[in-house]
């Protein structure tokens, strides 16, 4: 257990490496009933046109950092902060508050009896802090490697690239307090997500009980 939130409503935090089946995973939990909550969606929101997020940031840095179309030009900013630290602390006292703040916020509005946040970098952003238990989506480098390369039509030199900067297999696995083992077909995952939504939907009412006296 991780959450030191006083909220009543249970927070299932779920990741997994790139092509570790993430995505799949979550579709099988919100067939089931239960609210996803996507961290790359928020934290694209934050920054979305007329937000204050968005004015803040094209004010400190400049209009440049923003394209023809009022959006957040993410590959400019990313390039001015890269060798910038100030700059890099600035935006995310800026951002980090904001993102976790939405996320909460739809996490506990949801009308399922618990809700699911997938993040690709919830061990490395410390989403997991937000949090209730880790559920961790699990296969082998190799398996990542070559479905990451079919479903984006990638060379396999980017997604070892990728792959390189998130945590190892082995620090995501010692974080967790569930695993799902997707290297089996697709279809084995559907009765694995059933048995951990049973687990959850328990955990869920426990916790609801526990706020309540
Ligand atoms: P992530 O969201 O973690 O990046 P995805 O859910 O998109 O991963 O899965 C990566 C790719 O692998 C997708 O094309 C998906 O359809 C496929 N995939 C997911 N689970 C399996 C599985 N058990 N067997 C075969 N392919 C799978």
């Amino acid at each position: 257990m991780h959450a030191t939130q006083t909220a009543r409503h249970f927070r299932v935090g779920l990741t997994g490496g790139i092509g570790s089946g993430k995505s799949t995973v979550a579709t099988a939990f919100s067939e089931l009933g239960i609210a996803i909550v996507d961290a790359d969606i928020v934290a694209r929101a934050v920054v979305a046109p007329g937000s204050d997020a968005l004015a803040q940031i094209s004010g400190h840095f400049g209009e440049h950092v923003l394209s023809a179309d009022g959006q957040l030009d993410r590959a400019r900013l990313r390039e001015i902060v890269f060798a910038d630290s100030t700059a890099k602390n600035w935006l995310n006292q800026l951002l980090h508050p904001r993102i976790r703040q939405q996320m909460l916020a739809q996490l506990d509005s949801a009308a399922s009896p618990y809700s699911i946040l997938v993040a690709p970098l919830l061990l490395e952003n410390q989403l997991n802090l937000l949090v209730d238990v880790v559920l961790v989506v699990d296969v082998s480098p190799e398996t990542q490697l070559s479905r990451t390369m079919q479903r984006d039509n990638n060379s396999a030199g980017l997604v070892q690239s990728i792959m390189a900067a998130q945590c190892s297999r082995a620090e995501r696995l010692a974080a967790a307090d569930y695993v799902i083992d997707n290297e089996a077909p697709p279809a084995m995952l559907a009765g694995e997500v059933a048995k951990l939504h049973r687990v959850f939907l328990q955990l869920a009412e426990e916790k609801l009980a526990k706020s309540l006296t």
